[in-house]
């Protein structure tokens, strides 16, 4: 198996930075998501370095719904991240995590009148999905005594190759205005008192693994800004969005570097603005490319059973990672205290949740597994712990963090007393 630099095979096991996989099992239990914090920061300076070796004017906001945990905001706000954030506890947990207000960008296509007023009280620029979300913003800002500034979300029609569940820029997705109708939006909140329209803004989905998409969303937002400049606007940013995929099949997935994902967009974009004579800041808004590998999640067999195919039960199920279920997404899985033994027999690796649906891995050559052996899913960095879920009453497990030789929580486990916490007994049950 190919193995990115921060994971590698020592004596049998895996090792994620300089951490033995199954000695961290051991130390904090099973199941574990493992994030090397190293490999974030390193993942962000590279596509900070790609995108600004063309231009100097970008910033990176952090797409936070990849990965909530506060340390991992706090990793990237000490790089210079700003964050998309796109509910009132992402805005909340950023700012919380040091990054300034003005690095923010709350999106979202369903916000409540206290998502509005939260945005207007801490100076966080919005991004407005519809006429009717763009009146009561002013409504909210007039209120305050404030402006706000803004951007439109624009919905650019693009199909994108990946699966249709992340796929956010089709004509029929639920986000953002038609661009043939977003000069109108931009004329409503140059004529509202308290928006001041300053930005163009994009998200075409998730896990693209081909950049030609990313070249021609630009273009539509170089044209969104052309009739912008004719109606009084300057633009001052350009935001076109996350997306960028990462190989999970990594033997065969192609994806494209950072490097090659800047070389196709920032041609696009410098010649266009060169055209129209504007420097509006590029933002992008990457969430898994920065945090997917960083991550694996450890889970321990629990029993090995031969029945139409074989099956290794093991205690992580779609509870603690959805993306299988969800998106029939592929993850590489590794038997990491015995990661160089030779791959013998095909395992379906099954959680140990009540339903068919509960396959982490399908069929997949793997050494003989035993109870008590340890499983790594790797990439799991992204979408992972953020989607997961007390189903089937089990408490969510800990997240350890990983800096250079040092290990510590970064989330405790759940426990059962956790799952009846916020419980309440109705009056006539006491
Ligand atoms: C989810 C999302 C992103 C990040 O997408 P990735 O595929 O994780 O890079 C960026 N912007 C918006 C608006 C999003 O909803």
């Amino acid at each position: 198996m190919i193995l990115p630099s921060h994971l590698s095979v020592r004596g049998g096991h895996l090792h994620i930075g300089e951490h033995d996989t199954v000695a961290l099992a051991e130390r904090f239990g099973t199941p574990l998501y493992v994030t090397d914090e190293d490999r974030v920061r390193e993942n962000f300076r590279r596509l900070s370095e790609a995108l600004t070796a063309h231009y100097p004017k970008v910033r990176i906001l952090y797409a936070a719904k990849a990965n909530g945990n506060l340390a991992i905001f706090r990793a990237l706000a000490s790089l210079g991240a700003g964050a998309d954030v796109f509910s009132a506890g992402e805005l909340t947990l950023a700012l919380a995590a040091g990054m300034q207000p003005d690095t923010l960008l709350f999106n979202g296509s369903s916000k409540a009148p206290a998502d509005l007023a939260l945005a207007v009280e801490k100076g966080v620029r919005v991004s407005v999905d519809s006429l009717d979300e763009l009146r009561q913003l002013d409504r909210a800002a007039g209120a305050a005594g404030k402006t706000v500034e803004i951007a439109f979300r624009v919905n650019p029609a693009i199909d994108v190759p990946t699966h249709p569940k992340i796929a956010t820029g089709l004509a029929t997705s639920k986000f953002g205005i038609p661009a043939s109708e977003i000069l109108d939006a931009y004329r409503h909140a140059l004529a509202a008192e308290h928006i001041n329209p300053i930005g163009i803004h994009c998200h075409i989905g998730s896990q693209i693994l081909a950049v030609e998409p990313f070249a021609r969303e630009v273009e539509v937002l170089i044209g969104v800004a052309r009739d912008l400049i004719d109606i009084g606007v300057d633009p001052s940013f350009i935001d076109i969005g996350g997306g960028l995929g990462i190989p999970y099949r990594r033997e065969t997935d192609r994806a494209p570097a950072p490097e090659e994902y800047a070389g196709a967009v920032m041609p696009v974009f410098l010649k266009g603005i060169k055209e129209l004579g504007i420097e509006p800041e590029l933002w992008v808004e990457p969430g898994r490319w920065l945090v997917a590998d960083s991550t694996v999640l450890l889970s321990r067999v629990n029993s090995v059973k031969t029945a139409h195919k074989t099956f290794a039960n093991v205690d992580a199920g779609f509870n603690l990672l959805v993306r299988p279920t969800m998106y029939d997404s592929y993850h590489e899985v590794v038997a990491a205290n015995r990661a160089d033994a030779p791959a013998v027999r095909e395992y379906s690796i099954a959680g140990p949740i009540c339903e068919t649906g509960d396959i982490l891995a399908k069929d997949r050559m793997l050494p003989e597994l035993h109870a008590g052996d340890i499983i790594a899913v790797l990439d799991a960095g992204a979408y992972g712990f953020a989607m997961s879920s007390q189903y089937n009453s089990r408490p969510r497990c800990a997240e350890v963090l990983l800096s250079g030789g040092k290990a510590a929580l970064m989330r405790r486990a759940e426990t059962i007393e956790d799952l009846t916490a916020l419980m309440a007994t109705p009056p006539w049950q006491a």
